[in-house]
């Protein structure tokens, strides 16, 4: 493993909470300078930026260092925004679809030619390396451009009632407002992913972003606003106070639709503020994918993957590689080839060439990872490479793998969410799909085999909302992406994501059949 200094000086230089002029409104609007990019760090409320009042910090967690100030929201700030995005309904749901649609090509063509800035703005809030970042960047607008072409592509159905005498119509209508809340950890691909099908849909929104990564948010929402998005159809608040501001939107009976991403304790959280309103969810949450390689596996092939599917985004990845379960015929040589893998990673700042690890999120969860490191040690299991945080400024640890040998503890039936990498041996492709299902998550799993037929046999036992075979990275526009179990409700991307923003009405059509005809 190589270790590089921190580039830090000249990626950031604040001038905090600039006041510069909104091209399309003209209005005044507080903003960040950041590697040359212009950032605004208000609220974005009814078309607007709002002046900024108290402000929180944004950190560079590969310093340390305090980039930004922006505005922390609070629960009537998001109750404004819920009061804009409920009087933009009714005027954005009666926009004709291929008007729609243009917007979104109208956004498309703005974020891209932005990419820079929210590239470069992605790495430095988040820590991600920059090739992650503009992966990262890549795909968020696929999944736009996707919505862009669903817009105009909804349609419903006609029948004859099963008796006839009527017609049976089936439409689709938007469920209405909806509050989106965004992690940290994909700072664009949530918030793109989410709004492109809510707002495609018909939805008005208020977006909550992380308050780690509040900057790529305002970007985003910045561009949908160039673009010409009506005001009152996207709405944006960053806050400290996550819980009271969304128990507040929550209990507004104006609020038709919750979609978030996040923790399977925080969802749990909104679905129970969900209930008395009967307010309709959509859950994507933190998941415990098992990584399984059969004894017939391509090794090598899985071991790159198995890299991939890890150490991404320093492990901090719902659907990374929780559990890496080998058969005992080729744990040896998997485990060998992991580890060499392993060892060859480069960690440090994401903006320096050839990184491969970013730093971790925030101090405290760089200690959360040191706390997993030593409660694996002490169990039955073997260190076999990293174990350390990186004696410099900035959130970094060394990619770590265990070898568990007793996988019967606590610490082996949790999302690690870090870059730990646990390895279990398996004797039998039986044992192998028993030891995967044995959690309460279900988000992503994966299956190394070179038998078709034995793949798909797998895949179908596996009680996961998503199967990579013979891959470790599967995310796509036109994937159906989601979890079962307490990884979630409902799906992002597909054909499916759209429809959870939208409503099956269906209209009884009396028909006499004796009238019209001569
Ligand atoms: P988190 O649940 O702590 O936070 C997610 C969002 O919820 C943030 O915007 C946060 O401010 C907000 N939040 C926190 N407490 C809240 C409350 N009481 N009420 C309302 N909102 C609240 O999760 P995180 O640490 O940001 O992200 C990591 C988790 O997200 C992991 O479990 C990961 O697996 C999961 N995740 C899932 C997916 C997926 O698609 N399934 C994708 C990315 C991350």
């Amino acid at each position: 493993m190589t270790t590089l200094t921190t580039e830090q000086a000249e990626t950031a230089t604040t001038t905090n909470a600039t006041p510069t002029t909104d091209a399309r409104t003209g209005s005044p609007r507080a903003s960040v300078e950041l590697r040359g990019h212009t950032i605004p760090t208000g609220l974005y409320l009814d078309g607007d930026w709002l002046p900024v009042e108290s402000t929180f910090e944004v950190i560079d967690p590969a310093t340390g260092g305090v980039i930004a100030e922006v505005a922390d929201g609070t629960a009537s700030d998001a109750l404004a925004a819920l009061a804009a995005a409920d009087r933009a309904q009714d005027a954005w749901r009666h926009v004709a679809p291929r008007d729609r649609a243009n917007l979104f090509h109208r956004a498309y063509a703005v974020l891209m030619s932005r990419a820079d800035a929210i590239v470069e703005t992605m790495t430095l809030e988040s820590g991600k390396p920059l090739a992650e970042a503009r992966g990262e960047f890549q795909l968020s607008t696929d999944f736009f451009l996707w919505y862009a072409e669903q817009v105009a592509h909804l349609h419903g159905t006609y029948a004859e009632g099963s008796r006839g005498g009527y017609r049976v119509v089936t439409t689709h209508q938007p469920v209405g407002p909806s509050l989106l809340i965004t992690p940290w950890n994909f700072p664009l691909l949530m918030i793109a992913r989410k709004a492109g099908a809510a707002l495609g849909a018909g939805c008005t929104v208020v977006v909550k972003s992380a308050k780690e990564t509040p900057l790529t948010c305002a970007l985003f929402v910045e561009a949908l606003h160039d673009a010409g998005f009506p005001p009152g159809v996207v709405n944006l608040v960053h806050t400290t106070r996550s819980a009271d501001v969304s128990a507040a939107v929550m209990a507004d009976a104006r609020l038709r639709k919750v979609s978030f991403t996040g923790s399977t304790g925080v969802g749990s959280t909104l679905l129970k503020q969900a209930a008395p309103g009967i307010v309709n969810a959509s859950m994507e949450l933190g998941g415990d994918g098992p990584f399984v390689v059969l004894d017939d596996a391509d090794v090598e092939l899985a071991a790159q993957q198995a890299i991939l599917c890890k150490f991404r985004n320093a492990g901090q990845a719902c659907v990374a590689a929780n559990r890496i379960i080998v058969h005992s015929a080729v744990a040896e040589e998997f485990t060998r080839r992991f580890v060499e893998l392993t060892r060859e990673l480069t960690v440090g700042d994401g903006f320096t060439a050839g990184v491969d690890v970013g730093p971790i999120i925030s101090a405290k969860q760089r200690d959360g990872v040191a706390a997993l490191v030593a409660a694996l040690s002490e169990i039955d299991s073997e260190l076999l490479t990293g174990g350390s945080p990186l004696g410099r400024d900035g959130y970094f640890f060394e990619p770590t793998v265990f070898k568990i040998n007793d996988r019967d503890n606590e610490v082996c039936n949790q999302e690690l969410f870090a870059p730990i990498a646990t390895i279990y041996t398996v004797d039998s492709t039986t044992e192998a799909i028993r030891v995967a299902n044995d959690t309460s998550y279900g988000l992503a799993a994966y299956v190394f085999t070179q038998d078709l037929s034995r793949a798909i046999a797998v895949s179908e036992r596996l009680d996961s909302g998503m199967v990579g075979i013979n891959r470790g990275i599967m995310a796509d526009p036109a994937a159906a992406f989601g979890g079962v179990k307490s990884s979630g409700l409902g799906r992002e991307g597909g054909h499916e994501a759209i429809y959870e923003f939208l409503e099956p009405k269906y209209l009884a059509i009396t028909v006499d059949e004796s009238k019209g005809l001569d």
